[in-house]
């Protein structure tokens, strides 16, 4: 069996075992940095849904793929000028933090397309992270409403990484809670894309439907 069969089935029997939530979990496989050849393997291993940050390098992996049928996701950093290639190629965005971005997304999204959306919350205030202030995600909502073809189904976080403090409320728990408070009056808001390789199964137990997987399937990436 291949190393990264391995990892899969590993992460599923635990995943199986966590039993935490009523709620089904999503495994993305964040494959940046990896070659077609291991999306293609963990493909043959269950997985269909994949995740990339850099539009360039996706691009060649996803024309490679393009008749294996995988969900793509859009997890990096969304410049304006990315939008039409975005819209084109990725069938998920979980990076939305503003009107702009959404709407060029909507412009550019090829006839009879849906794009399911996220919204990238920064939970902790960092000056250096993408990601609109919780605060504000209300106002930002309202505005999406107006567009048909990009669906806003739910929230991302990326937390940071010193957050891990025990008695600290968790950035998890957090955005459960905001979460809770707009499905009040947006009940199409369902989704919590949140927790890596590091921290999925805590992220899981807060309430998590969407992790995102990167080494924790295809191994350590080298650093640049
Ligand atoms: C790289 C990346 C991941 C996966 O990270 P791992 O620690 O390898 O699991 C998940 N989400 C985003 C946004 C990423 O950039």
């Amino acid at each position: 069996m291949s190393k990264i069969k391995e990892r899969i089935n590993l992460i599923e029997r635990g995943l199986s075992n966590l039993k935490s939530t009523d709620n089904s979990v999503k495994i993305i496989a964040v494959s940046k940095k990896k070659s077609s050849k291991d999306i293609k393997e963990a493909f043959e291993a269950g997985i269909s849904n994949f995740g990339e940050n850099y539009l360039q390098e996706a691009l060649g992996k996803i024309n490679e793929l393009k008749d294996l049928g995988i969900s793509w996701h859009f997890v990096g950093k969304i410049q304006s000028n990315k939008c039409k290639e975005i819209a084109e190629n990725f069938n998920w965005v979980h990076t939305i933090d503003r009107y702009k971005v959404a709407s060029l997304l909507e412009k550019y999204c090829p006839k009879n397309k849906i794009i399911y959306g996220l919204i990238q919350v920064n939970i902790d205030d960092e000056d250096t992270k993408s990601g609109i202030a919780p605060e504000e995600v209300k106002t930002l909502l309202k505005e999406l409403k107006s567009l048909k073809k990009i669906k806003i189904i739910g929230l991302m976080i990326i937390p940071a990484i010193n957050e891990l403090d025990e008695d600290a409320i968790s950035p998890f728990a957090r955005i459960k809670k905001l979460l809770l408070e707009l499905q009040e009056e947006n009940p199409n808001l369902k989704e919590l894309s949140m927790g890596m390789s590091q921290d999925y199964e805590m992220a899981i137990k807060e309430g998590s439907t969407i992790v995102r997987l990167g080494e924790s399937i295809f191994g350590k990436r080298e650093k640049k």
